[in-house]
């Protein structure tokens, strides 16, 4: 993606062409408002694809009664499974339940119940599946005090493309445009105006608009503190998640496995055609994000569970065939256990005209950006219509000449 408009002034400027800069463009762009999306990497080249790579309201968060914010990811999910078909797909989650699990198997089948009313009933209700059922279908699974299992529906999404494309749905409008590595270094506002001057490499540019909004994600507070443009405190707690990609062949996987380790964590092991997903974990990070890569500690932790709960094989280093890393841009809310640290969005306004927005998660990323949008479009004295963030993408014109 290039920037063919050589205008230096916008009506709006973003800086962060992850899923949720890419929200808020598309949102702008659908609403004609004359918008630059500006990334110093590649467009979704960041924690926006390395995430589980799922649409899910989140069934864990069902313990903290966070039911509003279930609903609405499951209600996200079922719209970008309509709209999207061709990223994502639904996959039945199997969640395994031992006699010393952390949650009886009761509390788990209750829990898909739940689940399952949130999601608006779309998907038929799948709940249980008994010890002999998992023995034919996941010959590797440790069945020695298995209770059985829950089963229930979400979705697997390619997480980077779906952003590329939200994007390239945005770019329809011919009055905004996109800036790839292009890094944001200095920031200073002139009446209402902000100028921005942002380098790639050694070249320099110089930009300006009347609204200004930071969807740097993970980097947001490291940026704005250097930007040191107006006051600006840390409201992150970062928390990096590591998954890696294993054999296909190590393991007989019908559909994905929740495996809930005693140490409260979730991890999901998702199969792909040619290979499977093993993810993930959550470690505090201090610091700004710099490297972003798993640790050994997190590979040998995540090999570790695979063997604890499919003990009837052995995976060892030799099947694995990659890993990747990301971090969460988690808001601090007074508790750090990052487990239990809500997947809220907020949005903060140093200044009148600067929208910063942080927090959420990939699925609901498209409310996330309608929160900005419509701040901003309303601003402008114009009517917000939140029903154009929901139309399909548009299909690219053939070039009658070409067919
Ligand atoms: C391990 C892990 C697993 C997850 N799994 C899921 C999941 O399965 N489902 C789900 O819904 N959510 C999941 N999430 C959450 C989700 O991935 C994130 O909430 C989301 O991707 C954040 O997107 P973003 O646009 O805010 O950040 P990013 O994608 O990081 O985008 C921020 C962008 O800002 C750019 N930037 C930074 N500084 C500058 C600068 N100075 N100038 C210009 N650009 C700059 C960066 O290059 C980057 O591209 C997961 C997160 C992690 C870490």
């Amino acid at each position: 993606m290039m920037k063919n408009n050589n205008d230096s002034h916008w009506s709006v400027i973003i800086v962060g062409g992850g899923i949720v800069g890419a929200g808020i463009f598309r949102d702008l762009s659908k609403h004609g408002v004359k918008t630059l999306l500006i990334d110093k990497n590649k467009i979704s080249s960041q924690t926006s694809k390395s995430s589980s790579k799922m649409l899910h309201g989140g069934i864990r968060y069902l313990e903290n009664f966070d039911l509003g914010l279930v609903k609405e990811a499951l209600t996200e999910r079922n719209l970008w499974l309509k709209i999207t078909p061709h990223l994502c797909y639904k996959e039945n989650f199997l969640i395994p339940v031992y006699s010393n699990s952390n949650r009886p198997l009761w509390m788990i089948l209750v829990g898909i119940g739940i689940y399952h009313y949130l999601s608006g009933q779309i998907s038929k209700l799948l709940s249980f599946k008994s010890r002999s059922e998992l023995k034919k279908s996941f010959p590797e699974l440790r069945t020695s005090d298995l209770r059985g299992a829950g089963l229930y529906e979400d979705a697997v999404v390619d997480d980077e493309q779906l952003t590329i494309e939200v994007v390239e749905d945005a770019l329809h409008n011919k009055s905004c445009d996109v800036l790839e590595n292009h890094a944001l270094k200095s920031l200073v506002k002139k009446g209402d105006r902000y100028f921005l001057t942002v380098y790639s490499g050694e070249q320099k540019l110089e930009l300006s608009c009347d609204e200004l909004v930071f969807a740097t994600g993970p980097f947001t507070d490291y940026l704005l503190q250097n930007l040191n443009c107006f006051p600006w405190t840390s409201k992150l707690l970062l928390s990096k998640g590591s998954h890696i990609w294993i054999d296909k062949k190590s393991l007989t996987l019908p559909n994905p496995v929740v495996l809930t380790p005693n140490d409260g964590r979730v991890i999901f092991v998702i199969p792909y055609p040619d290979k499977i997903l093993v993810g993930t974990t959550e470690v505090k990070l201090d610091g700004p994000p710099k490297e972003i890569k798993p640790s050994e500690e997190e590979i040998d932790y995540l090999i570790s569970n695979l063997n604890e709960f499919f003990s009837n094989t052995t995976i060892t280093r030799d099947q694995l065939i990659g890993s990747y890393a990301g971090i969460r841009p988690l808001v601090k809310e007074g508790s750090s256990d990052l487990g239990n640290t809500s997947r809220e969005h907020h949005i903060y306004q140093p200044d009148r005209n600067v929208y910063v927005i942080l927090g959420g998660k990939y699925t609901t990323f498209r409310v996330m950006a309608s929160d900005v949008a419509s701040k901003i479009i309303r601003k402008m004295k114009r009517p917000y219509m939140p029903h154009l963030s929901m139309e399909p993408f548009k299909s690219e014109k053939k070039d009658p000449e070409v067919l």
